[in-house]
C-alpha cells in the first residue's frame, strides 16, 4: 500500500506528476488546493473562509486544513492507497498525519526559486476542464485551451506578489518537513528542472524500486 507525499515548492510541478503517478499507480490523488478552490467555487462556509488566506499567499490555518484532508481520507478511493500533493505544508499537519495513516514515500521535487516563478507567473490554467499551461506546455493558440477552446485564467495566487510569499512559506515552513521525515528512511528526491516525463520517469523508478 503506497502512502506518498511529494514535496517542493510551488512549480516544481507536483500537481503534474502527482496526476500522471495516480494513473500509472492506480492510486487517488489528493491535492489540498484543488480541495480549497472547489469549495471556494462551490461557495462553502469552509471556502469563504479559506478564500481569504489563499488570496493572500498565506497558508490556510492548520485545523481548517487538517478537518479537510480527514473528510478526503474516509472516501472509498483512498483505501487503494494515495499520493497527497500539497499536504502536509507544515510541522502540525505532519504531525496530524501520522495520527491517521502510515507514509511510505517522502519525494522531493526540487527547483530554484527563479524556475519557480517563472514558471508559476506563466502558469494559466482552463475554467472547464482544468489544464494547466506555462512557459513549459503553451497553448497552441493564445489564451485559449486546446482541449476545449474556452478561455485560459490566471490564479489569483499566481500574481507575482502572492508568489513570493507562498515560496518563502515553502521554504520556512515546509522544507523542514524533510528534515522530520529524514530518521525514517523513506524520503528521495528527484530533479523538477527536467522535462516533465524525464522527471515522471525518476518518481516512477522509485515507487516501482521501493514496492518490489
Ligand atoms: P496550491 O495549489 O498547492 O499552491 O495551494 C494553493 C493555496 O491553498 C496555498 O497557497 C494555500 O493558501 C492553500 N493551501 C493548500 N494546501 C495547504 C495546506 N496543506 N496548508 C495550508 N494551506 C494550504
Amino acid at each position: 500500500m503506497m502512502h506518498v507525499i511529494l514535496l517542493g515548492p510551488q512549480g516544481a510541478g507536483k500537481g503534474t506528476q502527482a496526476k500522471m503517478l495516480s494513473k500509472a499507480f492506480a492510486l487517488a490523488h489528493i491535492c489540498t488546493g484543488d480541495l480549497f478552490r472547489e469549495h471556494i467555487s462551490k461557495q462553502t462556509a469552509f471556502g469563504k473562509k479559506a478564500k481569504q488566506f489563499i488570496d493572500a499567499g498565506k497558508l490556510v490555518p492548520d485545523s481548517l486544513t487538517i478537518t479537510m484532508i480527514k473528510e478526503r481520507f474516509a472516501k472509498p478511493d483512498c483505501k487503494k492507497g494515495f499520493i497527497l500533493d500539497g499536504f502536509p505544508r507544515t510541522l502540525a499537519q505532519a504531525e496530524a498525519l501520522d495520527e491517521v495513516v502510515d507514509i511510505t514515500h517522502i519525494i522531493e521535487i526540487k527547483i530554484g526559486d527563479a524556475l519557480a516563478i517563472k514558471r508559476l507567473t506563466s502558469r494559466r490554467q482552463c475554467k472547464v476542464c482544468g489544464k494547466i499551461y506555462g512557459i513549459d506546455i503553451p497553448e497552441k493558440v493564445k489564451g485559449k485551451c486546446d482541449n476545449d477552446n474556452s478561455p485560459l485564467y490566471q490564479r489569483d495566487d499566481d500574481k507575482e506578489g502572492a508568489i513570493k510569499k507562498r515560496l518563502h512559506l515553502y521554504h520556512e515552513e515546509t522544507e523542514p518537513l524533510l528534515e522530520y521525515y529524514k530518521p525514517r528512511n523513506i524520503t528521495f528526491s528527484v530533479d523538477g528542472s527536467l522535462p516533465v516525463e524525464k522527471t515522471f520517469q525518476a518518481l516512477k523508478k522509485i515507487l516501482e524500486e521501493t514496492s518490489l
